[in-house]
């Protein structure tokens, strides 16, 4: 019997999204070479050509053979977020809006300050937890941001710096800008691991802090992880009014989130734990306050960092009187607490500590008000000091 020659059509092969790897940090890359068939050792390469030389297209990786950098073009890709806009303060402070999606934008802000060059960076697109006080909260929550994302803000900062005049360097990193890092856990934790990794971005633990809200179990779980600094956002000395401003504090109570702090710091007896506390005037900022917040931290190897309330249109919370902030700080001072009051930077381009917006709403007029900066892919030489 004749075989019929009519063939079905031909459906195209479902191809596998590529995998981007600007988010995988030293086990994920190893793993995926060895998913290849490669060798284990091509991880470092690709990591120093990514994070160290700033290079994005795998032609240019001339230590892979040719065969391998063939096959990354069809299989791997390593992407960043979009510049969509870029603002400089009088104080020097910088600030971005990276477009992560059509419908999420974050914010990261540069602050130089005496030969430091600190990058504040987003874990989420705005922020599930409703703290009291924050402007991102106003926001909603928007997304978790990939690690490529997080690790991407470094890369694109580091690449925005060196074309600036002052070609400032990144020498520290606070995970402290939109969004609760520890409920993003996987993708800050590789992203973590790639700022201290020798052949990524190198960076001491102690320069590189994570700010959290008190998730009890996120800092116990970063302990174990990727043990980097750790500043806790404390903002009230009892439960009653911490439940209050920092909602999460109804899951995780002071008592318990100061165990895990003691815990987290016990086995470097160099560690300390980073207590912010918000001034806000005639809620927090009393003589009493600071007393009861002294006791409560006394033992707790500790610095705490007075954060004048920084104002957003719509809040009815305002910042503490000078004199309250100055008469808090005495009071911690006396009881042997290192605290500083931290000079608020950026102002003028809402930079400042909890006034980052971003916009994870369809645009928004924000995004007019802010100058359109060229999103620019190109190799930056240089690793950070
Ligand atoms: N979710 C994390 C990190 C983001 S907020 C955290 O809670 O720590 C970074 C810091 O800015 C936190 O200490 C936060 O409490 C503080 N902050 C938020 N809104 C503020 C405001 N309006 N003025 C001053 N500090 C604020």
């Amino acid at each position: 019997m004749k075989k019929s020659s009519a063939r079905a059509p031909v459906k195209p092969a479902l191809s596998k999204p590529k995998t981007n790897l600007l988010g995988l940090s030293r086990a994920g890359l190893e793993q995926f070479f060895l998913d290849q068939g490669e060798q284990r050792f091509r991880a470092e390469q690709i990591l120093k050509w990514i994070h160290q030389q700033g290079v994005m297209d795998f032609a240019a990786m001339t230590n892979l053979s040719m065969a391998l950098r063939e096959k990354l073009e069809t299989i791997a890709k390593i992407t960043l977020p979009e510049v969509a806009g870029e603002q400089l303060s009088t104080d020097g402070t910088r600030k971005w809006l990276l477009r992560v999606d059509p419908q999420n934008s974050i914010e990261m802000v540069f602050i130089p300050e005496n030969g430091r060059g600190t990058l504040c960076v987003s874990s989420q697109a705005g922020c599930a937890l409703n703290c009291a006080f924050c402007a991102t909260a106003k926001q909603g929550f928007g997304r978790n941001l990939s690690s490529a994302e997080i690790i991407g803000q470094l890369w694109l900062a580091r690449q925005l710096l060196a074309e600036t005049a002052e070609a400032p360097k990144i020498t520290n990193m606070v995970l402290m800008g939109m969004g609760e890092p520890l409920l993003n856990f996987e993708a800050v934790a590789r992203a973590l691991e790639l700022m201290i990794d020798d052949c990524a971005w190198g960076l001491a633990k102690r320069r590189v802090t994570v700010s959290t809200a008190g998730l009890v179990a996120g800092i116990k779980q970063l302990a174990e992880r990727c043990p980097v600094s750790l500043a806790v956002s404390l903002h009230a000395p009892d439960d009653a009014l911490r439940d209050q401003l920092v909602p999460i504090n109804r899951s995780y109570p002071i008592k318990q989130l100061l165990n895990a702090c003691r815990e987290y710091v016990a086995d470097d007896r160099r560690a300390k734990i980073t207590f912010e506390y918000v001034m806000l005037d005639g809620v927090n900022d009393s003589a009493p306050q600071a007393k009861a917040l002294a006791r409560l931290l006394q033992g707790i190897p500790s610095k705490v960092n007075l954060i004048p309330f920084n104002p957003f249109p719509g809040t009815e919370f305002r910042c503490s009187s000078q004199a309250n902030i100055d008469r808090f700080r005495e009071i911690l001072s006396a009881s042997g607490l290192t605290t500083i009051t931290r000079r608020p930077r950026g102002q003028d381009i809402a930079a400042a500590c909890g006034r980052l917006e971003g916009d994870i709403l369809p645009r928004s007029q924000r995004i007019a008000r802010l100058r359109t900066a060229q999103t620019r892919h190109h190799p930056a030489p240089g690793v950070i000091a």
